[in-house]
């Protein structure tokens, strides 16, 4: 179908280019070439996603991932914008809502540090904002001060990474703010001893909120500006950001740079009955997943899936020991699952359809784009959506 598309919308699109072309050569006001700001409105006979027909769609979303999307395109050529890399699949703890405590024939592995450098070597060529975590517990990784490092040597800007916390100790933390990485997230689920203990099993609650109160004094006394540090939770009883706020704000004073509070997901499925939480079901509304044209997710096997849902790899859409990031990107399986996902053929691939919060969606806009990626996207969206809470404080 999408062969079929591209000559329609490349039709609509030739008098605007026409216009555009003429009006830069010839100015007839001011005698010099002006610079026009155009908004491309063009008309589809049949909408890629299957759920759009005969609308107007305005390619101007803030999401490029959307814009390609509604384009229909199925090679991309702009690099991914999001990479996990993940040191290590094995984890310390067994939260109530992590597939790492129900996967049990999940094979633990460490990412191999040629392998670590050589993507961060590929990834610096385009720069995406790279997330250090994926199913695991970076901090386990044996040389994760030297992976850290090496990521910013190897000129990337955005470096994230998410902890739990439970491990950082003084060694590591003085590590983690020598290595210069510029967003350090604290993943903690819970607002008080017995709501953390439950969701994070494994972990005490004095002892991280120690760890974190130390790491945020260490940062204040070493004059550094990163990295920036968010506290991050998973309102799990849906109980709302009221209930979070003054455990939240103890940290303030210490210099916390950003709180963020969510309603969890199904994490594809896997906790759609769970008695442990209340997670957002998904909605029937569907559009294709935005992550297919936005990430890719390199697991510390080395295996390459589309996104941070696939923890164990059933997706696998290429391999870092045998391709090139951006050969994966473009290669014969990730055409084939966007071209997919374009047509709603997904049935196919059991995780996405397996209720994934990512092509399943409450409401869509105008242009048949989910609220929550849309232009004007609200800063609450609660129930229904996602976020629920999200603040910088200074
Ligand atoms: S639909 Fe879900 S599981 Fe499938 S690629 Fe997208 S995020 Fe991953």
């Amino acid at each position: 179908m999408m062969n079929a598309i591209a000559p329609i919308i490349l039709y609509k699109l030739t008098p605007y280019f026409s216009l555009l072309k003429e009006n830069l050569s010839t100015n007839p006001r001011r005698g010099r070439p002006f610079k026009i700001v155009m908004v491309f409105r063009f008309r589809v006979k049949e909408s890629p996603a299957g759920c759009r027909k005969d609308k107007y769609m305005l390619t101007a979303y803030k999401n490029k991932a959307v814009n390609r999307i509604l384009e229909g395109q199925i090679t991309l050529e702009d690099p991914p914008e999001i990479l996990w890399v993940e040191l290590t699949s094995n984890c310390n703890l067994r939260c109530v809502m992590c597939p790492n405590s129900i996967l049990l024939n999940k094979e633990g592995h460490y990412i191999e540090p040629d392998l670590f450098k050589r993507a961060m070597d590929q990834a610096a060529e385009f720069d995406p904002f790279v997330a250090l975590f994926l199913g695991g517990e970076s901090l386990m990784h044996k040389d994760v001060g030297e992976l850290l490092s090496y990521s910013k040597k190897a000129g990337l800007s955005k470096v994230h990474l998410a902890t739990n916390a439970t491990l950082m100790d003084e060694a590591k933390a003085q590590m983690i703010l020598d290595s210069g990485i510029d967003l350090l997230t604290f993943s903690f689920d819970g607002y008080d001893k017995q709501t953390y203990e439950r969701a994070r099993v494994g972990a005490k609650f004095e002892k991280t909120v120690a760890n974190i109160e130390r790491f945020l004094k260490m940062k204040a006394s070493s004059g550094k500006d990163k990295p920036w540090t968010k506290m991050y939770s998973l309102d799990l009883d849906m109980k709302g950001e009221e209930t979070f706020r003054p455990f939240l704000e103890s940290f303030f004073g210490l210099g916390l740079n950003e709180y963020g509070v969510e309603q969890p997901g199904t994490f594809r499925g896997l906790f759609n009955d769970t008695k442990e939480f209340i997670p957002k079901l998904p909605g029937s509304e569907y559009f294709p997943c935005i992550w297919l044209w936005k990430s890719l997710a390199i697991h510390s096997s080395g295996r390459v899936v589309p996104c941070c849902a696939d923890f164990d790899g059933e997706l696998v859409l290429g391999d870092l020991r045998e391709e090139s990031i951006l050969e994966i990107w473009n290669n014969d399986r990730v055409r084939a699952m966007r071209a997919d996902m374009l047509e709603k053929q997904v049935a196919k691939y059991e995780i996405c359809n397996h209720r994934c919060d990512s092509i399943w969606y409450e409401t869509l806009d105008e242009n048949g784009v989910p609220l929550e990626h849309s232009k004007e996207r609200p800063r609450r969206i609660n129930p229904q959506g996602k976020l629920i809470a999200s603040q910088v404080i200074r």
